[in-house]
């Protein structure tokens, strides 16, 4: 099912690398920004700089760029402008952004966790769409002898000529059965399929226009009303840290105080430490200057992130908000002192989407194409 929906309510941040993943790996047109391979932006305007100066090579590297240079003016670069002070090097990340834009993103969402935790209504919180029309609600005997299941739903969010092809996976009878021992198999399975789609895809004629239907995120709620993680929260975290990346989630944060949220957010994480879990790390700012630097410090100091949804939005003092409204208060969805919510959303879109796609393909693919190589050596050639 593909939704299309135009928003202009928040910005999205570019980043530039990585960016010829969307349908070929190793795209060697935008290859160029990848950060495995590259040097940052900024390292290539200094370069770019140094290239034209005339003094000694030594003094060339230090020397900081002129203010008034045209290098400064990022995006500004006139192609027919002659001057000598320059080779135009630094309008390099300009061609990728473009390229990138032209292409489009694509990102893939899992959400796993016991009915009624409040997937849904988080994730039309997060990309303020409401990709849940069509959902029945099974009773509770339905829900007994029901098995997990997978669906999919697509939409297409469009921003500012931004466009992201947004793919939501959800995993509807998680958790519901009396015995929940291998509710982990169908994520598992779906996980491992969409890896070997896009290994068969790479080695096949038409490597051109492969698709990316691998799982680049897989948000794991668990529940506020437990003492830290269930038997099943251990299990399937187990049985997926190798194959996705796993964020987390205490859901439904509204119904603990602050001081208990502080502690069951500190039970997990040691327990997901004794059970040697393996979750996705938010990595450090390269740079002290960077814009977002603050945005990721925050990140990393909310994992597990505890959040709150809603598809609700009330009057508080003057302003429109997402919330849910009790008769002692409300807790608005987008208040950082209310839950986590603004930092999982900043995670996942403003300042780390980039990373999961990333370390999806460079290393939980990575490990399962060398897997399939080491188990058949001969499957390259297949
Ligand atoms: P799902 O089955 O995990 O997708 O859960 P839903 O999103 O359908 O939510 C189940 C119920 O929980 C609904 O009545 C929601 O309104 C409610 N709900 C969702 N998020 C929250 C939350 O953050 N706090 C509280 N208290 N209730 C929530």
């Amino acid at each position: 099912m593909v939704y299309r929906l135009r928003t202009s309510t928040f910005k999205f941040s570019l980043m530039l690398d990585d960016s010829g993943m969307e349908s070929l790996p190793m795209d060697p047109d935008t290859s160029l920004l990848d950060s495995t391979q590259a040097e940052d932006e900024d390292k290539c305007i200094l370069c770019s700089d140094a290239f034209c100066s005339s003094s000694s090579p030594h003094e060339q590297k230090t020397r900081p760029i002129d203010e008034k240079s045209p290098l400064r003016r990022k995006g500004c670069f006139d192609p027919y402008d002659s001057s000598e002070e320059y080779v135009g090097v630094v309008t390099l990340p300009n061609q990728v952004r473009q390229k990138a834009v032209k292409k489009g993103f694509v990102f893939n969402l899992m959400v796993v966790g016991e009915s009624g935790l409040g997937k849904s209504t988080l994730v039309n919180s997060l990309f303020l769409t409401n990709l849940y029309t069509d959902r029945c609600m099974p009773d509770v005997s339905e829900k007994i002898a029901r098995t997990v299941s997978i669906t999919k739903s697509t939409v297409d969010i469009v921003e500012e000529g931004v466009n992201l092809r947004l793919t939501v996976i959800d995993t509807p009878g998680f958790g519901d059965a009396i015995n929940n021992n291998e509710s982990w198999k169908a994520a598992v399975h779906y996980v491992d399929q969409q890896m070997e789609k896009y290994r068969r895809d790479e080695i096949g004629l038409n490597r051109k226009n492969i698709r990316d239907n691998r799982v680049h995120c897989c948000l794991y709620f668990i529940s506020p009303h437990g003492h830290g993680l269930k038997p099943i929260d251990v299990n399937f975290m187990k049985a997926l840290d190798q194959k996705v990346n796993i964020v987390p989630v205490l859901a439904k944060a509204d119904s603990l105080t602050p001081k208990d949220t502080c502690n069951m957010k500190a039970k997990i994480l040691k327990e997901i430490d004794q059970n040697k879990i393996k979750i996705f790390q938010v990595p450090d700012c390269d740079h002290s200057n960077d814009p977002f630097r603050q945005l990721v410090l925050e990140v990393k100091r909310s994992m597990p992130f505890a959040v709150i949804g809603s598809n609700t939005v009330v009057e508080r003092d003057g302003r429109r908000v997402r919330a849910r409204a009790y008769p002692w208060g409300i807790a608005e969805v987008e208040n950082p002192s209310h839950n986590d919510f603004v930092h999982l959303r900043n995670m996942l879109i403003r300042t780390n989407m980039q990373d999961l796609k990333h370390t999806t393909h460079y290393v939980l693919y990575e490990n399962y194409r060398i897997n399939c190589l080491c188990k058949n050596p001969c499957l390259e050639n297949v």
